[in-house]
């Protein structure tokens, strides 16, 4: 089947037309996820900022809104969540470098490596805080008979403390890697 001249010429008008159209549609979406990334960076720098400028001496209390620009998605599940990894398969379960554990959300330092020991659970295990007032145990949530343990200064969730732990506490701190960041002692 031949089309006739004046067929051809306006399918031919209405594929340039669509290309156009498409490539119009395309840079439009480049342009808003461009902006949306960049107010993105700029909420996030923002909200780094702010919680900069708050002493460790005094608590930090962000909606989990904020909290969303400056975790990252597996930190914003476990830390505002109360999520919980997989044993084993987590960042800090088999570190034993000398440091200390800070609050992933706050930078708060939670523990020393020195109270850190192998429960062969496959989660990071420490038998004590590294200050009385670091962590804080509620019964918000239970999880295998532990209570659930947040950071003192953020109220972020950390994982569960459980009293079948070593001496001399007899506690045993079993924490989310992602909820943690260590920071390797000068010198290691
Ligand atoms: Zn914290």
């Amino acid at each position: 089947m031949t089309l006739s001249f004046e067929m051809t010429m306006l399918l031919e008008f209405m594929r340039r037309v669509d290309v156009a159209a498409l490539a119009l549609l395309l840079a439009c979406a480049a342009i808003a996820s461009c902006d949306s990334a960049k107010s993105n960076q700029a909420e996030s720098a923002r909200i780094r900022t702010k919680l900069e400028a708050i002493p460790l001496d005094q608590k930090v209390q962000f909606t989990n809104d904020e909290w969303k620009y400056i975790l990252t998605g597996r930190q914003y599940y476990v830390l505002r969540r109360r999520g919980t990894e997989l044993p084993f398969a987590n960042a800090y379960w088999h570190t034993h470098e000398k440091g200390v554990y800070f609050c992933a959300a706050c930078g708060n330092p939670l523990f020393s490596s020195d109270a850190k020991y192998d429960s062969g659970t496959g989660w990071p295990s420490f038998w004590q805080p590294i200050g009385g007032d670091a962590v804080s145990a509620a019964s918000h949530s239970s999880f295998g008979g532990g209570t659930e343990t947040t950071c003192a200064r953020c109220g972020s969730h950390l994982g569960h403390v459980f009293d079948d732990g070593p001496r001399p506490s007899g506690l045993r701190y079993c924490m989310n890697s992602a909820a943690l960041k260590f920071v390797k002692a000068v010198g290691n």
